[in-house]
């Protein structure tokens, strides 16, 4: 009997009430028996099992009120069996006997057996031995059951709080990752932002210090940018800006650096790259961005040009410095005409 009810009451407790009441029946020769549970709120007993009890009894006791005398109710308030027999006993039957369900701490209800007034006299005292024996057990489950619902709840509420968790930082990463993104970025061509581009082409310029490599910065302004705004739009103003930084970075290598210096002006910092190297990828880069922009809607400007001036990295020589004279260098490229490359330097 304990083992069925200690295992199935874990999962749904009305089987398991069913089968007990039904096996204490058996071994009381055949006595109806019922299950009252302790309803602490309304002060009742409520009926929640029976076995072979009718259904004017089934009705009669669904619930009891703690303060009534009905064996159930005196053996809740006692913790006490309580028996009434022959004349005593409720009309129609012969006796009742009702034993306290109890658990570890608490009485959680009763469990009662009835015998009609045909039964077989019944040794009562033997009687409520095995009721307060089966009552016990039955408590002791109830409460594990309790237990048991309670922590799977728990265990349910903990791992929804984890699965919340886990899910906000999760966006707080994403968020944290895109603002750190932006904050290097420039919107519009998704290149580094002038900020970063300065950060790191300090970078580069200590590094140099350390190895000795050489190093060129071009500066580059496209022409008449305005004229391009003016007749075509600031959308396609927009998509030149855009398309002539991709091929600026698709024109140079991975390690250099590439960033919109502000409006129509980009800066590369060409690394391990001496001024005449730096000339040659400055060129290319000015020598194939006409044939490229020979389309429509630019092609009715007669494409796009641009003016570079490349400054190489003397020893000793700051930021500030190599960007001045790139930017001399480029004066210089728009002075000459546009459409071409000046370098200054070594
Ligand atoms: P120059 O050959 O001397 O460089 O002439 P320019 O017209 O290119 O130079 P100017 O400095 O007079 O004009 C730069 C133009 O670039 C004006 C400005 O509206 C435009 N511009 C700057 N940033 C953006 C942008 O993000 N989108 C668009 N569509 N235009 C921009
Ligand atoms: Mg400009
Ligand atoms: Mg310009």
């Amino acid at each position: 009997m304990t083992h069925a009810m200690a295992l199935q009451v874990e999962l749904d407790p009305q089987p398991a009430f069913e089968a007990a009441l039904r096996e204490v029946s058996q071994a009381l020769g055949g006595a109806m028996t019922c299950l009252h549970l302790h309803d602490s709120e309304h002060q009742t007993l409520q009926l929640v099992a029976s076995h072979g009890l009718g259904p004017v009894w089934r009705r009669a006791w669904s619930r009891l009120s703690l303060a009534g005398a009905t064996p159930p109710a005196l053996a809740q308030a006692s913790g006490q069996s309580q028996e009434l027999r022959d004349d005593q006993a409720p009309r129609g039957l012969g006796g009742v006997i009702s034993s306290p369900v109890k658990g570890a701490e608490l009485t959680v209800g009763t469990l009662s057996a009835l015998w009609p007034r045909s039964a077989r006299q019944a040794d009562y005292l033997e009687c409520a031995d095995f009721l307060e024996t089966a009552g016990s057990l039955l408590g002791l489950s109830i409460e594990h059951a309790g237990l048991v619902a309670e922590m799977v709840d728990n265990l349910a509420q903990v791992s929804r709080l984890q699965r919340q968790a886990e899910e906000k930082n999760r966006e707080l990463a994403e968020l944290n990752a895109k603002l750190a993104e932006l904050s290097i970025t420039d919107d519009l061509t998704g290149l580094a932002n002038r900020r970063y581009f300065l950060q790191r082409l300090e970078e580069e310029i200590r590094r140099f210090r350390r190895l000795g490599q050489p190093m060129c910065l071009v500066m580059a302004d496209l022409d008449h940018f305005k004229e391009v705004n003016d007749r075509l739009g600031h959308q396609a103003g927009d998509e030149a800006l855009t398309e002539f930084a991709a091929h600026l970075r698709e024109g140079v290598r991975e390690v250099d650096l590439v960033g919109r210096y502000g409006g129509e002006e980009f800066a590369l910092a060409l690394l391990d790259c001496d001024l005449a190297a730096g000339m040659k990828v400055a060129e290319k880069l000015r020598g194939t961005l006409r044939a490229k922009t020979l389309r429509p809607p630019f092609d009715q400007l007669g494409g796009i040009s641009v003016s570079m001036g490349v400054a190489q990295l003397a020893p000793e020589m700051e930021s500030r410095q190599l960007i001045a004279l790139a930017d001399r260098a480029l004066y210089r490229a728009k002075d000459l005409g546009r459409d071409r490359v000046e370098g200054l330097g070594s």
